[in-house]
């Protein structure tokens, strides 16, 4: 692939014509090899180097620099992770503190660092608003939400309840019945940040060989078509692609594909009409995973989560297809029915990884010299910082507060990580919750639904959420 613009709207907003770096053209060796340059591998680059500059650190990467979900998201950069209420479990409220801290701590610290290092990424910090919209009952997973966030230990100062009328000051999306204003969210252009990044840790020594796959990893040698790369430590980091890679871990995390649609850049009359004058991110409270922001160039971005293909295969197509297509215009339309009739400039979609522990990970492993950063099931791109910054100083070996987060192990990656069930069970379990979630969504959102079928479809999407670790 050489024209990288049909990627992601994000691709399409920057500089026409990327070229790919130098492919690995000889066997190399290196202290640290970093295997994928998203976030994940860019982040760890970085808080390696800005501590130990003479390390060398070579990242090898099968396309260019934020090809994968990096370069493709919604652009949300969250201050939090997902799976909390397991991690957080056995830990005093003094602990969990700690670890809020953490978190919530993620937007400023790559606010500090793009800025420090001139990356401009679009980053805007308006929060987010999590709205109970079309339909009764997303009231009431707004409150559970709520209280499920207090009883983790956050404040009214962090995540808060907003009236009806307060949302909308937000977002006047359709039905708005109430909502959550979390202050930790902000948003960007991410395949500003990634190509940015990717200059910045060149700039300062690491190598990043492009259009170089890693086919396996052993013993500590990365294998690639062209050449093999012995390291003392190995970062694989390619969190939604390990079904592309020859290793008894790939069955920990599985690709799901995710779609979404820019528009072009809407009027002020527009913008009148649906709200985000503060640039805030913005959801509902549907299991679909419905999401929006107003980027930087005044486009509504909009996206749902997708399907999962059978045998975790890797969709090559950047389209939607037209039933994606037609189904994320219905959806948007949905949530804004005054944008009838506007005009989509970009669709795409991007594969992340779901982790069968629900929940992130940093797993270092001396013995194997191994350093394992992901599971961020969806939600990675502020995860990814924190995770990133963990790693570095566990391959450092330093005594920090981050190597004492819960997400972290000091074990074989084996012994951490729970292996998805095998096909056919993985593909019909994902497409049945898939389904059950998609009938629940449409029997809710008409006003004609019986309330034994409310009660029915709940009743399902309920007991089938905790498998997909919602
Ligand atoms: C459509 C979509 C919307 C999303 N929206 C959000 C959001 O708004 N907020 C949020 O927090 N998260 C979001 N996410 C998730 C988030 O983007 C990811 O969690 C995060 O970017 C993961 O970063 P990563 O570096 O671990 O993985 P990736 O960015 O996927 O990077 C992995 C890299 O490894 C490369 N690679 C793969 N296999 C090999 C190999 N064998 N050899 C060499 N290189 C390889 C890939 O090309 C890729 O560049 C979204 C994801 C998608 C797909």
């Amino acid at each position: 692939m050489n024209n990288y613009s049909d990627v992601s709207f994000w691709f399409d907003s920057l500089d026409k014509n990327i070229q790919a770096r130098p492919s690995l053209t000889d066997d190399i060796e290196v202290d640290v090899a970093i295997i994928g340059a998203g976030f994940t591998g860019l982040w760890t680059a970085y808080y390696l180097k800005q501590q130990k500059p003479d390390l060398s650190i070579a990242i090898i990467e099968s396309e260019i620099a934020g090809f994968g979900a990096s370069g493709r998201n919604g652009g949300w950069l969250k201050g939090s992770i997902e799976g909390e209420s397991q991690m957080y479990a056995g830990l005093s409220l003094e602990q969990r503190q700690q670890v809020i801290q953490q978190v919530t701590g993620i937007v400023e610290e790559v606010k500090t660092v793009t800025q420090r290092e001139n990356i401009d990424c679009d980053l805007h910090h308006g929060g987010v608003v999590y709205s109970a919209a079309r339909y009764q009952e997303q009231l009431k997973r707004v409150d559970d939400s709520l209280s499920y966030f207090h009883g983790l230990g956050y404040t009214d100062d962090d995540y808060h309840r907003l009236t009806a009328a307060e949302t909308k000051q937000y977002v006047n999306v359709r039905g708005c019945l109430g909502g959550i204003f979390i202050k930790h969210v902000a948003t960007i252009n991410p395949a500003k940040l990634a190509r940015g990044l990717s200059d910045t840790v060149e700039a300062l020594g690491v190598t990043i060989y492009e259009k170089t796959k890693a086919h396996s990893f052993n013993n500590r040698v990365v294998v690639t078509d062209n050449g093999q790369i012995k390291a003392n430590i190995i970062v694989p980091a390619v969190e939604g692609y390990w079904s592309g890679i020859n290793s008894d871990l790939k069955n920990h995390t599985i690709p799901i594909i995710s779609n979404l649609v820019a528009t072009t850049p809407l009027t002020e009359e527009q913008w009148q009409e649906i709200g985000f004058d503060k640039r805030p991110a913005f959801r509902d409270s549907s299991r679909l995973h419905s999401y929006a922001h107003r980027s930087a160039d005044n486009r509504l971005i909009f996206g749902a989560r997708g399907s999962y293909l059978f045998n975790s295969k890797i969709r090559q197509q950047h389209t939607l297809s037209p039933d994606e297509y037609a189904f994320h215009m219905k959806f948007m339309l949905d949530f804004f029915p005054s944008l009838e009739g506007v005009e989509i400039t970009h669709n795409w979609s991007g594969t992340l990884g779901m982790s069968r522990r629900y929940s992130p990970h940093v797993i270092y492993d001396p013995k194997s010299g191994l350093a394992l950063a992901g599971g961020y099931s969806g939600a990675g791109v502020g995860a990814s910082n924190l995770l990133a910054r963990t790693t570095a100083d566990l391959i450092l070996q330093k005594d920090s507060d981050l190597t004492t987060m819960p997400w972290v192990f000091n074990q074989s990656p084996n012994s951490v990580l729970k292996r998805w069930e095998p096909e056919p069970i993985r593909w019909l379990g994902y497409k049945t919750i898939r389904s059950v979630f998609s009938w629940e969504e449409n029997v809710d959102n008409n006003p004609d639904s019986p309330r034994w079928k409310k009660k029915t479809a709940h009743t399902a999407a309920k007991i089938l959420a905790p498998l997909l670790g919602y």
